[in-house]
């Protein structure tokens, strides 16, 4: 996990927003689904990816409309496409 991010993906904020979006999404990977493949979503995605700089604006960290619920397969896909970070075994990003 990036280091600026740290306090934010441990805070109860974020946890209660995470599964809060989860169930309101059937928790289903929205990639597969959109393919018409029912899968498990595992990890919620910010698709404007967390900088220092918007760390701490809950319009980026916290809406629903940044977030996107994806399997493992589909959240690896969404980053390999935009950086170079690697994923830990629970979805979390580690430095790669
Ligand atoms: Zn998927
Ligand atoms: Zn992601």
């Amino acid at each position: 996990m990036r280091e600026f991010a740290r306090a934010f993906y441990q805070s109860r904020a974020w946890k209660d927003c995470r599964e809060a979006y989860r169930k309101s999404v059937g928790g289903l990977c929205e990639s597969c689904l959109a393919a018409g493949i029912y899968t498990p979503g595992k990890v919620v995605h910010h698709r404007q990816p967390l900088t220092p700089d918007n760390i701490h604006d809950p319009a980026v960290t916290l809406a629903w409309s940044n977030l996107k619920l994806v399997c493992q397969d589909c959240h690896a896909k969404e980053h390999k496409a935009r950086d170079r970070y690697r994923f830990g075994p629970d979805g979390s990003i580690r430095p790669g």
